[in-house]
């Protein structure tokens, strides 16, 4: 056992005065040593924490013994070192940024399914999977065959809906990072005429923990410093290529000039050659910060 965990957990659930609470979760959060980024908002919360196994289990049960959240779940990841440099809990509108205020996951009806049940379904001739992540993830992994959506924010998943317009009839299993953005993006799918809609229960997080990971390609993308985790042990495969040389590699960076600080593939060799930067003219940038081979930097605050 490792010395740390990160956690990943979200509940949609009413919170009344969640500017409030945000400011007192924040003291709870400091008082536990713990780092990481928690969204908070009055449909519910999302976050994500890493500290000392200890503390990351007081926090755990502070949440769950609170009613608000009744039937939390956490999705904890052995770790090495904290996974964060900071401790945020944010006020915001919304814990998954939609911008469709009709959308209510907190009574959404569509079935949840288990990694089993997403062995047994997912290669039948009428079931499709539906990544409803951004492109920056899924060009790291996504599982086999799945569709995608050319987005680079949540925001914009509504209006590219149309993109697969002709999987309206087929069953749709849609998954995401631990689950949250399935909730809102299922329910929009019903809306615009998706009738069979699905959604892996834990997102890939928990289907990697389940069934290995079978079918994943490539490595899941995470909110943290760690860029990049592995999730399938049973036939992994890598499936990005390095932006500079277009080798596979899975090594994910931010890139080393502040202005830009895009998330990209970066090889090995390119990250040295580069210097970390995605580009010349990044290279070429006056803040450019120095490389150490991570490709991650603290964002300062
Ligand atoms: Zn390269
Ligand atoms: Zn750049």
């Amino acid at each position: 056992m490792k010395a740390f965990q990160t956690l990943l957990y979200y509940k949609y659930c009413r919170i009344n005065d969640a500017e409030k609470f945000a400011v007192l979760h924040l003291n709870f959060c400091k008082s536990l040593r713990l780092k990481g980024r928690i969204l908070v908002s009055e449909e519910g919360i999302n976050g994500t924490v890493s500290g000392p196994v200890i503390q990351c289990k007081k926090y755990m049960d502070q949440l769950k013994n609170d009613p608000i959240f009744h039937g939390i779940e956490f999705k904890i990841d052995e770790v090495d070192e904290v996974s964060f440099d900071k401790m945020h809990v944010r006020y915001k509108s919304e814990i998954v940024n939609l911008g469709c205020p009709d959308v209510d996951p907190t009574n959404s009806d569509v079935p949840h399914l288990s990694a089993s049940e997403v062995l047994e379904m997912k290669d039948k001739e009428d079931v499709v999977m539906l990544d409803v992540r951004n492109k920056v993830e899924y060009e790291l992994g996504k599982f086999k065959d799945a569709l995608t959506l050319d987005i680079d924010t949540f925001r914009e998943f509504p209006e590219h809906l149309n993109e697969i317009e002709e999987y309206k009839d087929k069953k749709i299993i849609a998954y995401c990072t631990g689950g949250i953005r399935c909730e809102k993006a299922t329910l929009v799918m019903k809306n615009m005429g998706f009738k069979n809609v699905y959604q892996i229960d834990g997102g890939i997080f928990k289907y990697g923990r389940e069934a290995g990971g079978r079918d994943f390609e490539g490595k899941m993308y995470v909110f943290d410093k760690r860029l990049a985790v592995d999730v399938n042990d049973v036939n992994p495969k890598v499936i990005s290529k390095c932006r500079i040389c277009d080798s596979t590699t899975s090594k994910m960076v931010n890139c080393a000039n502040p202005e830009c600080n895009e998330h990209f593939v970066l090889c090995e060799d390119c990250g040295w050659k580069m210097k970390g930067c995605c580009s010349d003219s990044c290279l070429d940038a006056p803040n450019v910060r120095p490389y150490d081979g991570s490709g991650y930097y603290s964002k300062g605050e």
